[in-house]
């Protein structure tokens, strides 16, 4: 499971520099995730739960996770429709052709976070 580790070194970059402000323990961390970026949200949410144990110290109990999903949105390069894909590979549902370029839906990255 790759959202283990990917939810560790968004904590480590988080708590370096959480440290570096001088907020002590983390309560909520905000993230963005695209649709077809590869990562399941229920398993982010699992990894973190369990980060939560690990390091109680920087991590309260009360700490919120909160994942923003983005919708994935593909555009043909051959006949130029705008899309929802299912994958990364993506169909025209005109051309049925792997003719669609993800334009929305990949993204991975960490919105906000809070802490005192
Ligand atoms: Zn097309």
């Amino acid at each position: 499971m790759h959202e283990m580790s990917l939810m560790g070194e968004v904590l480590n970059i988080i708590q370096e520099d959480a440290l570096a402000k001088g907020i002590k323990t983390l309560e909520r961390v905000e993230l963005v995730v695209g649709e077809v970026s590869n990562v399941l949200p229920d398993a982010l949410v699992m990894a973190f739960e369990i980060f939560k144990e690990q390091n109680p110290h920087f991590i309260t109990r009360e700490a919120i996770l909160k994942i923003h999903l983005e919708e994935a949105r593909a555009e043909c390069v051959l006949c130029g429709k705008v899309y929802q894909p299912e994958q990364k590979i993506a169909q025209c549902p005109d051309c049925r052709m792997p003719s669609g370029k993800v334009t929305s839906g990949e993204t991975f990255q960490v919105l906000s976070y809070e802490g005192r």
